[in-house]
Parts: C-alpha cells; sequence; structure tokens
C-alpha cells in the first residue's frame, strides 16, 4: 500500500509514538488533574510536560497557554467564538478550511460579526500582505488565516501577516493544521495570537488531540464548561489557563503521543527538504502527462492536486485505491480554495506527502496514471 493522504493525516506513525501511547494505557494512564495519587500524578506529569514541549517548539508566551483540544477544529472554534464579539469584523483568506470558515459562518448567520475575504493564489508576499491591509476597517478586530493550504502548494506569509497585524493593533488566528511541525513557526517572532494545531497530521501523534497556543495579550470567553479539576466550588470556570479552557477528561494517550510525535520531529530536522524533493519529482512526472491538469500556484510544497482531463476526480481515486494508492479526492473542506484554483465542481485529486514517502512511491503513482 502506497500512502499519499497525510494532509488529512499522517500515517504510519513512528514506532516511538505508538509504543508510548500503549505504555501510558498499559503502566500510568489515571486521571490528569483528578487525584494526587501516583497513577494521575504521572499522567498529569507527562501532560505538563507535553505543553512545555509544545510551547518551546512554537515560540509560545507559556507551557499554562497551551491549550489541548480534540483537534485542530476545535481549537479555532475555541479561538474564534473565544475572541469575536458583536460588531467585529474579520479577515480571511481564500485558502481557508470549512474550520474557520464555518465558525464565522455561524457568527455571521446570528449577525454578529461581518468578514472579508483577501486573495492569496498568484500573488507575490508583498502583494499579500497590502491586499490584507487594504481591507482594514474601523472595526477590523482580528485576521483569521491558514499558514499552510490543504489543497495546494500555497504558503501564506506568515511573519509579514504578522507584523502588519502587530503594527494595526489586531490580532492573528492561525490555523496551523498543514504547518505544524513541517514548517517553521514562532508565534512570538511572527505576532501570532492564537496557534491552532492537530497532534494527528505533522507533529505525528495519534488521532484524539490538538491544542490551542495563546499569546500573553489574548483572553477567551470558554466554549465549554465543567470539571477542572481545581476551584471546585466556583459557578465559573477558572480565570487562568489551562483550566479555563479544559473542562473535563484530557485524552491522556494522544497527548503522549504527540508529545512523542514532537520529539521524533526534533531529532529528524530534514523532512520538509525529503517532501519538497519528492513534491517536485512528481510534479515533473504528472507535468509531463497530456492526461493530467496539475494545480501547483508553486513549485515547493507537500501537496499537490491534479485531475485527469476524461475522468472525474473521484474516479480517478477509485482507480488509484484499487491499485493500494491511497490519496484524496473532492473538495478537501475548502471550497474557497476550489474556487480560486479554477477545479470543476467535483473537486480534484489530492496527493499529500508525508515523513515516510519514498521516490519509488512517486514513480508508482506516476506509472498508474500514465497510460489512462
Ligand atoms: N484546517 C486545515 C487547513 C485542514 O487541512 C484541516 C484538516 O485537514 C483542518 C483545519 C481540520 O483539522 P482537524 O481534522 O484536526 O480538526
Amino acid at each position: 500500500m502506497i500512502y499519499l493522504d497525510n494532509a488529512a493525516t499522517t500515517f504510519p506513525k513512528p514506532e516511538r509514538v505508538t509504543k508510548a501511547v500503549l505504555r501510558c494505557i498499559e503502566q500510568y494512564c489515571g486521571n490528569p488533574g483528578r487525584g494526587s495519587h501516583p497513577l494521575a500524578m504521572a499522567a498529569a506529569e507527562q501532560i505538563y510536560t507535553c505543553r512545555e514541549t509544545l510551547s518551546d517548539f512554537f515560540g509560545a508566551s507559556a507551557p499554562e497557554r497551551v491549550i489541548f483540544t480534540q483537534n485542530t477544529t476545535h481549537a479555532l472554534n475555541l479561538a474564534i467564538k473565544g475572541l469575536l464579539r458583536h460588531g467585529d469584523h474579520i479577515l480571511i483568506s481564500e485558502l481557508e478550511h470549512n474550520a474557520v470558515r464555518r465558525p464565522l459562518g455561524r457568527l455571521h448567520a446570528d449577525g454578529r460579526i461581518t468578514y472579508d475575504v483577501f486573495p492569496v493564489l498568484g500573488l507575490t508576499s508583498e502583494e499579500i500582505v497590502s491586499s490584507v491591509a487594504d481591507r482594514i476597517r474601523p472595526e477590523t478586530r482580528a485576521v483569521v488565516c491558514t499558514h499552510a493550504s490543504n489543497i495546494c502548494s500555497c504558503v501564506l506569509p506568515l511573519a509579514a501577516i504578522g507584523a502588519l497585524c502587530h503594527n494595526k493593533g489586531l490580532f492573528l488566528l492561525v490555523d496551523g493544521a498543514q504547518s505544524a511541525g513541517l514548517l517553521p513557526i514562532d508565534m512570538q517572532k511572527m505576532h501570532v495570537d492564537a496557534l491552532a494545531v492537530p497532534g494527528h497530521k505533522a507533529l505525528y501523534g495519534i488521532q484524539g488531540c490538538g491544542a490551542l497556543l495563546l499569546s500573553r495579550r489574548i483572553t477567551l470567553d470558554t466554549l465549554i464548561e465543567g470539571g477542572s479539576g481545581v476551584s471546585s466550588l466556583d459557578m465559573q470556570m477558572p480565570a487562568d489557563p489551562p483550566e479555563r479552557y479544559e473542562a473535563g477528561t484530557l485524552p491522556t494517550p494522544a497527548i503522549v503521543g504527540l508529545l512523542e510525535g514532537v520529539r521524533s520531529l526534533c531529532e529528524d530536522g530534514d523532512i520538509l527538504n525529503r517532501e519538497q524533493r519528492l513534491f517536485a519529482a512528481l510534479l515533473e512526472r504528472l507535468s509531463a502527462l497530456p492526461q493530467i491538469i496539475v494545480y501547483a500556484p508553486t513549485y515547493h510544497g507537500s501537496v499537490l492536486l491534479f485531475n485527469h482531463r476524461r475522468s472525474p476526480a473521484a474516479e480517478v481515486g477509485r482507480l488509484l485505491a484499487s491499485q493500494g494508492i491511497c490519496v484524496r479526492t473532492g473538495l478537501h473542506c475548502a471550497p474557497l480554495a476550489h474556487r480560486a484554483l479554477s477545479t470543476p465542481e467535483g473537486g480534484a485529486v489530492r496527493v499529500s506527502l508525508g515523513r515516510y514517502n519514498t521516490l519509488a512511491e512517486m514513480d508508482a503513482l506516476w506509472r498508474a496514471l500514465k497510460d489512462e
């Protein structure tokens, strides 16, 4: 089997991640923060270590400001709904995933916010920043944008957008679903106020947790309320992070997997280069096939989108699956980005690379398509 759907979730996981998760389940998985017995304390210690590790890895403000969530979507909902107030105006990019678009769509439908979309594709970094700046109004409160597209090889100039937000007094909320673990992110240097990341993609943890990292200048309303293990007499959630935002039992095994995934990345610094070399090789091979249309706004990336001129994307996906090649087809929850790239109604085929893919697998994909 050839797995080329790493943008959905990375597979396989590093062996050390699987082992750490198993060890947690078998040896010490008490309920963290809900007792002072050895198993609860052991789980709590791993969770604190993961907060520290993520905080260091992303240049965040403090371990306490690393909030564990179910996934990136949950983290983005918490950031967006917890920050925005009636009358706010927001700017989003044309590449946004439904994890950004739908929470904003809900607030917009309720008459609470307005938003504008800024273009990205085909623009230089300077032009992207100008397109953001041109749309800022007196009531604009935040820019909410993805760092890297989930359907094509497009990366937003985060540091430059962050500098603009900093100068204009706007919050910057970032969807790091496709970049966390792959592209360098330093929240403080890039002026990012909230960074949503998945545990299960390029940080190489397992499914079941994500995180929201917060700068010191941002305080959010809570999204859900419940037990936090502290201040139990109060009717309200605690005032301070992380407990303020983490009602209910945390997914300790997934957080342990995330910790081990990040540690594995710190010892394998070349993943981005390897993926970019594979991307370039695949781009060259697919571009040479006259029946294939490639949607590649840049020549570097980990996600390559294409269509067959005669077969719908879903059919190409079925053909590849029948040969043991796993790709994803359709709109990939990013309809705005598909519109910007002018893909047909059925979307397109997405190949997304991971740290374990090889050149031989790129050749196999090319062979599967070349005579179709
Ligand atoms: N944002 C982007 C850009 C994505 O690609 C995805 C998922 O693929 C998400 C958000 C949602 O991530 P999760 O499934 O972790 O909630």
